[in-house]
């Protein structure tokens, strides 16, 4: 294949995932950022991987399967660069993404919610969400229409960008501790942050999971994988396609692991996994309720 309908092949492909203009992908490609092989850049700093994975495990828990308009993580298009992420999240959706990314310790559920670290930074008129360290950040883009804001906090609730906006709280310890699981499993750690950064960098194909009614399950077995189920759109095996022709699964070359051979639905970097079912039947009980009452209800929630 030639050297321009190769740079063409990765320019659509990261288009089609991201949802960055074709022009744009197509410099990418020119500039040598991304190939059929890799068409989404990855993060190259273990920090930035880190709060991405992080970021889309607290995401798939928080929505579960409650999204608007297919927006399976609360993302409607995400532009990737090796040292940052620009996230254009769902206008309804957009402050209650950012509610469940900031950290805070809520005493009656016991324990810490978001993600640990995260805080809020204005950066040129810019929301920013950013690690302590300020080695790696979600950028947020303003939604047409929508005013971003930071969440009031809830009685009970320790905001900890608050309490503690420059330094890393005692209450987040545990959390960051328990998502790095020390040294025995780092192997593990280290393919997963990659995994769930590049879910997180494509929006556009994970949506595709909910295009049917507008939402997918998503959740997460604690800190070790990410889950996505659906019903009535895309079969298992094309989205298995998509996602691992979109460099989903691609050995990162700092990176050495075996990844063996498994199921058609389970998409593994070495010890890392991302499981993707389509369900046997459609999960709206049509008796109780019609699609279109539940996505109103669904609505309603975000807007109360
Ligand atoms: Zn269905």
């Amino acid at each position: 294949m030639s050297n321009t309908s190769n740079r063409e092949r990765a320019a659509k492909a990261c288009a089609g995932a991201t949802g960055v203009p074709l022009g744009r992908c197509r410099k990418w490609a020119r500039e040598g950022l991304i190939s059929p092989h890799q068409p989404v850049p990855d993060a190259s700093s273990a920090p930035q991987r880190q709060l991405e994975a992080f970021a889309a495990n607290t995401l798939a828990n928080t929505f579960r399967d409650h999204q608007l308009d297919g927006s399976v993580l609360g993302v409607v298009k995400a532009e990737p660069s090796s040292d940052s992420l620009d996230l254009q999240l769902h206008p309804v959706m957009a402050n209650h993404v950012i509610a469940a990314l900031l950290p805070r310790v809520d005493w009656e559920y016991g324990g810490l919610e978001g993600v640990p670290g995260l805080r809020p930074r204005d950066r040129a008129g810019q929301l920013v969400l950013e690690d302590v360290s300020g080695r790696a950040a979600l950028r947020i883009t303003q939604p047409a229409g929508e005013r971003l804001r930071l969440p009031q906090g809830r009685r009970g609730e320790l905001a900890m960008w608050r309490k503690s906006p420059r330094r890393l709280h005692g209450s987040e310890e545990p959390d960051l501790s328990s998502w790095q699981s020390g040294s025995r499993q780092r192997e593990r750690s280290f393919a997963r942050d990659y995994l769930l950064s590049r879910m997180l960098r494509r929006p556009r194909l994970l949506n595709r999971a909910a295009k049917a009614h507008g939402f997918a399950n998503s959740y997460t077995h604690g800190y070790s994988d990410l889950v996505v189920e659906w019903c009535c759109a895309a079969s298992v095996e094309e989205m298995a396609s998509l996602l691992r022709r979109s460099g989903l699964t691609a050995q990162p070359a700092s990176l050495v692991c075996a990844t063996t051979e498994s199921f058609l639905g389970n998409l593994d970097l070495g010890p890392s996994r991302v499981v993707i079912r389509r369900l046997p039947r459609c999960t709206i009980p049509y008796d109780v309720i019609s699609e279109e009452q539940l996505t109103a209800t669904h609505r309603e929630e975000y807007l109360r």
